[in-house]
């Protein structure tokens, strides 16, 4: 099965998942293999693959994805502490999943890249 395909049934519920938040046009649900206390993806219902496939008519998914995310950490009382937000791209960012999402990791002091 190609593995963009896990998302689209967590999106259609047709595969059991902690759905945080929903609606027409994101949906947000834990990772399953949390990396820090709070872990949750974010991902836009339309199949969009990479941030490269980040075009013209689909830029307002990513700018309301951003916005979710904004909303559940300041819901699970992460935003003042702090957070981060990582999308990886590519075989060099170390995107394991091909369909775009977001992780927002929080919760305890995490470490920083660079
Ligand atoms: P990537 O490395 O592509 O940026 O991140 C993919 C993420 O998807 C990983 O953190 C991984 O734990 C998570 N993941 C993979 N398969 C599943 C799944 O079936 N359900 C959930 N909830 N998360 C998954």
């Amino acid at each position: 099965m190609n593995n963009h395909l896990i998302f689209q049934k967590i999106i259609r519920k047709e595969i059991s998942s902690n759905i945080i938040y929903q609606d027409k046009i994101v949906t947000a649900f834990d990772d399953i293999n949390p990396k820090a206390p709070i872990h949750i993806l974010i991902v836009p219902n339309c199949f969009i693959k990479t941030a490269n496939d980040i075009n013209k008519k689909n830029k307002n998914v990513i700018a309301h994805m951003f916005y979710i995310a904004i909303q559940i950490a300041k819901e699970k009382k992460i935003s003042e502490d702090g957070y981060k937000i990582i999308v990886n791209c590519n075989e060099n960012g170390g995107q394991e999943i091909h369909y775009l999402h977001m992780h927002l990791l929080g919760g305890t002091k995490l470490k920083t890249l660079y």
